[in-house]
């Protein structure tokens, strides 16, 4: 069956990553030059040409024969977080261009156009903003972005040159093309708790992402009274727990804190500086809107009270997306003459659907992953899942226009 070979080539794409727990794949890297030439040879296989645009991407052709024909884009992202799964972003490569390959193999030209999309950096670990390739994609990709610094001090300009690139990033630009199709782990509980394979996606959160620096002032944790310090990381403390607590009262929004630094960091020495992240995400912009007013409101107050000064820069924004009516009504067709039951829902994770759907009709389809588990090595899907999806996305195949 299909979905066994899709299952153990995803295994060996997983190969392709840095040595340590699960998968470490970040972009412009010797694990995403290996990976991107094994998928050439996949999409080679599959009957497509392939080319890698300015940015990274590998983009595999096929060409109808069918004069003036629409053009359906289907991808995902090959990168990954630090120690991630093997499936998050993978899985919505390699299964659309298998299954591809074997629908073409039994029926024949189609009379539309395909481009399969491996996004280069859709995760953002490296230069703290997601989506950064699909950006290039649809031309809000903005030239700062270039200078972006990542964990060795090369800017964005600098990794692109050293994998081979020219950094032109306006030729990266797709035009004349009508839909996007993204297949995807769900990263959450919801199919699993339902016991359902396929989720059809409705709507995609909003998210935007924050740095913060809070000064202080470092000295001697045994000589300062408590009264005289200046201390960063308590200052950083306060604002945490007050945001979070907001959040929680707020409804329909998630705050999260995921990286937070002191320094200089020493058993010995009072904090002058901490440096934290803010991810914000929520259907409706007007929460998001709320939320950064109080972080800004809650920083403001904690630093003037405690002799502290700050800086908030945000780093990332995506707007809410609604997915287009026309990809869900393609895919609730697609699910009912595959004799799947069909399921709505939307999507908590931040995808490059989101980018696309600027440009052109963009949906997602979610397949399940065991009790929710992503961004983690214990990641998993089920060979299963893999056929049921198999098959909806061949009845895509047919219905598709
Ligand atoms: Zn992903």
């Amino acid at each position: 069956m299909l979905g066994d070979i899709i299952y153990k080539k995803l295994d060996e794409l997983a190969e392709f990553s840095k040595d340590g727990e699960g998968v470490t794949r970040l972009p412009f890297t010797k694990e995403h030059k290996e990976a991107i030439t094994w998928l050439e040879d996949l999409m080679n296989s599959a009957n497509l040409t392939t080319k890698i645009d300015n940015i990274g991407n590998l983009i595999g052709e096929y060409k109808s024969p069918t004069k003036n024909a629409k053009t359906l884009v289907i991808g995902s992202h090959q990168d990954s977080v630090i120690n991630g799964g093997k499936y998050d972003g993978a899985l919505g490569i390699v299964l659309p261009i298998m299954c591809f390959k074997d629908f073409y193999e039994t029926h024949g030209a189609l009379n539309y156009n395909i481009k399969f999309i491996a996004f280069a950096d859709e995760e953002g670990v490296s230069f703290q903003t997601a989506f950064l390739t699909s950006k290039a994609v649809v031309g809000s990709f903005t030239p700062d972005l270039l200078e972006r610094v990542r964990y060795d001090g090369k800017t964005l300009k600098k990794s692109l040159e050293n994998f081979g690139l020219n950094a032109d990033i306006s030729e990266c630009k797709i035009n004349d093309v009508d839909t996007f199709l993204e297949l995807h782990i769900e990263q959450g509980p919801i199919l699993d708790n339902k016991n359902l394979s396929l989720g059809i996606v409705d709507a995609i959160q909003g998210i935007e992402r924050y740095h913060v620096e809070i000064t202080g002032f470092a000295g001697h944790s045994g000589t300062i009274p408590m009264d005289m310090r200046r201390d960063a990381g308590v200052g950083a403390a306060f604002v945490i727990s007050r945001i979070t607590e907001f959040a929680e009262n707020l409804k329909n929004i998630v705050v999260t804190v995921g990286c937070l630094e002191l320094i200089p960091g020493a058993v010995n020495v009072i904090p002058g500086k901490s440096i934290f992240s803010i991810d914000i995400r929520a259907m409706d912009p007007l929460l998001i809107k709320t939320m950064v007013d109080k972080i800004n409101s809650v920083l403001s107050e904690t630093c003037e009270k405690r002799d502290l000064s700050f800086v908030l820069e945000r780093k990332m924004k995506a707007d809410s997306t609604i997915c287009s009516k026309n990809v869900i009504n393609m895919l609730e067709e697609s699910m009912k003459s595959a004799g799947v039951p069909i399921f709505h829902m939307t999507s908590g994770a931040g995808h490059d659907a989101q980018e696309m759907a600027t440009i052109m009709d963009a949906g997602m389809l979610f397949i399940r992953c065991k009790k929710g588990i992503s961004h983690n090595k214990e990641e998993s899907v089920m060979t299963e899942d893999i056929d049921v999806a198999c098959k909806v996305l061949a009845e895509y195949f047919k219905c598709y226009k």
